[in-house]
């Protein structure tokens, strides 16, 4: 199936009743031709929602930077999160919710070939690793899960809540750069 038929389907999805209810619109995520780096974050936020791309927000404007201090440009790579729909006042996704969800993004990622997936954050690192997974404890390096290449790492909204000399951002930094020279 191609991306856009993949995309469409996802629009029209009504699986949680909650979050159907509250949405503008579904976020399904940007995943440009022949990307060879794929971010997976957690789930839109009120910007995303109310523009309906992924990471437009703050957080997004911080990955935006980050990215091109590695040398790499959003428009080459692809964005993802593990919920393609906003929760009500940003609050956590619900097991139930990322359950439902997980098959759209498992037919995302066999849409992105061998691509390097970056899990931004712990609910984007437990969908690839595991509930409970510690971010601090497998970041700074690629790990090999379901014959897939992961790098797990902080979100930008860990990034921006310790601010510019916290170990969120530093690490961040570090490992898009990572990411960037494994391309
Ligand atoms: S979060 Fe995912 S599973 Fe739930 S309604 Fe949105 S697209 Fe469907």
């Amino acid at each position: 199936m191609s991306w856009e038929a993949l995309a469409t389907e996802i629009r029209g999805c009504t699986a949680c009743p909650e979050l159907v209810a509250e949405r503008d619109r579904v976020v399904v995520g940007e995943l440009p031709a022949g990307a060879r780096l794929v971010l997976v974050g957690e789930a839109p936020g009120a910007q995303e929602d109310l523009e309906g791309r992924p990471f437009v927000g703050r957080a997004g404007q911080l990955l935006d930077r980050l990215l091109a201090e590695a040398g790499l440009d959003r428009a080459d790579v692809g964005v993802l999160n593990t919920l393609k729909c906003r929760p009500p006042a940003n609050r956590a996704p619900k097991t139930p919710e990322l359950a439902r969800c997980r098959p759209w993004l498992e037919r995302q990622l066999a849409c992105s070939g061998d691509a390097l997936l970056v899990a931004l954050g712990g609910t984007a690192v437990g969908w690839f690793f595991g509930r409970g997974a510690k971010i601090g404890a497998l970041r700074g390096s690629v790990a090999t899960v379901d014959g897939r290449r992961v790098l797990p790492t902080y979100h930008p909204s860990a990034a921006l809540r310790f601010g510019p000399n916290g170990a969120p951002m530093a690490a961040l930094r570090e490992d898009l750069a990572l990411a960037a020279s494994l391309l």
